[in-house]
């Protein structure tokens, strides 16, 4: 089928590849069915030899001739049996044709969502620029084939080319168009059923296995060179173009890469920048500290504060505290010499309770800015509480359980609706 699917899917881009014999001057836009008038609606009729009117038999009996006539295999002109079946592929088809006499081939690029353009053009446009086989179809693209990359952090931080064997299948010689169905894969077949009445049946061609063609594939054994760049991105794609299987009639897709990023145990990414996370003690926190890391390309890096820098347990509204050493990221893909930063999210280490021993205390207290004040009241007649472990999960809890109990047994339409769950056992 020339037009299955969107016959224009593989113009936008890819066009320019297939080497267009007939190129040149080929407007896009437009597209909206042009008046009736302005078109030519002959074209393939003509092509074909037969009148306007001509039925179904003699479309085919017309197309059979032309096609034996200037089949490529035989040393016909390639160029006029692709136009001969492009013409049938329409004609043949009734919705096609009807749309053609209508708006001329601009009203099956329509179809397409495609560009417009005229006559002539059109058929290089539908062949993609001829030159490979007989098959109408083109140079549709086979199918690409994706491999995921696993790529450890440390080289998308530095880069490297890594070597992958792929096995593919490449076509032997020349594949020949399969004379038992004209490259069309299938075959159609007149049975009489009785005197006068004729089926048609179309089946897939034996000679070919449907595919149009006859060729020999052997495996190949291919090593690419895998080229993971400084900055490259979770599940961005290396592509190796037309590294596919190779099948007749279509350029080979492609082999791509998707890169894998693995996790790391020290650095989090997201885009170019890194993020660590330290916790401090209360006393680096308060008193200053340094420490040293181990960057993605073996630099050692001694992260140290600044005097009088406070490191806190946590920001404003329950943020992580978090500091940046500018710079220390990711390089950029593409822009490797711009690095994201180097994010250190904090969490501070309090001393656990009895930790400090009363001494300490003491010295802390005098040390530290903004002590306790003691309070004086009269121990007869205020209550010194202490504080017990708690979750705040817990909060609303508390009291007694069975006041709940007996309000669900007894009271159950006074209680309100959906204000008390009812237990049963
Ligand atoms: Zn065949």
């Amino acid at each position: 089928m020339f037009f299955g699917g969107d016959p224009f899917e593989h113009f936008s881009g890819m066009h320019g590849g297939g080497g267009s014999r007939r190129g040149g001057g080929r407007g896009r836009g437009g597209g909206g069915g042009r008046a009736a008038q302005d078109v030519d609606t002959t074209k393939l009729y003509e092509t074909l030899g037969v009148s306007k009117g001509a039925d179904e038999k003699e479309i085919k009996k017309a197309y059979r001739k032309l096609a034996v006539q200037h089949h490529p295999d035989k040393g016909g002109d390639e160029h006029k049996f692709k136009e001969v079946s492009a013409a049938y592929e329409v004609l043949s088809d009734k919705e096609k044709r009807a749309k053609y006499d209508k708006f001329g081939l601009e009203g099956l690029v329509d179809d397409g969502g495609g560009g417009g353009g005229g006559g002539d053009d059109l058929f290089s446009m539908f062949f993609g620029g001829g030159g490979r086989g007989g098959r109408s179809q083109g140079p549709r693209k086979s199918e690409s084939v994706n491999h995921p990359l696993k790529v450890s952090l440390e080289d998308l931080y530095n880069g490297k080319t890594a070597k992958i064997a792929i096995n593919r299948q490449v076509i032997v010689g020349e594949s020949k168009m399969c004379t038992a169905c004209d490259g069309q894969g299938v075959v159609i077949e007149l049975r009489q059923i009785a005197l006068g009445m004729v089926q048609q049946v179309q089946r897939r061609c034996g000679e070919c296995g449907g595919t149009g063609y006859n060729f020999t594939r052997k495996k190949e054994r291919k090593i690419l060179d895998v080229r993971v760049e400084k900055g490259m991105n979770h599940n961005q794609k290396i592509p190796f173009r037309g590294m596919a299987d190779e099948k007749p009639n279509m350029e080979p897709g492609d082999v791509n890469f998707i890169i894998q990023e693995k996790e790391h145990d020290v650095f989090k990414r997201k885009g170019a920048d890194l993020l660590i996370t330290k916790t401090l003690s209360l006393n680096e926190a308060l008193t200053g500290f340094e420490w040293m890391i181990t960057h993605l390309d073996g630099r050692e890096l001694a992260i140290k504060s600044k005097p009088g820098e406070i490191i806190k347990p946590e920001a404003s509204a329950s943020h992580p505290y978090v500091k940046i050493v500018p710079n220390e990221g990711m390089p950029s893909y593409g822009n490797p010499f711009i690095k994201g930063n180097l994010y250190v999210l904090f969490r501070v280490e309090f001393p656990s309770d009895g930790e400090l021993d009363r001494k300490v205390v003491k010295e802390l207290r005098k040390l530290l800015p903004r002590p306790s004040m003691e309070v004086s009241y009269d121990e007869e007649k205020v209550e010194v509480v202490h504080l017990e472990q708690a979750d705040v999960k817990n909060f609303g809890k508390g009291g007694a359980a069975t006041r709940e109990n007996e309000h669900d047994s007894d009271e159950e339409e006074e209680g309100g609706a959906g204000q008390v769950q009812c237990q049963q056992s």
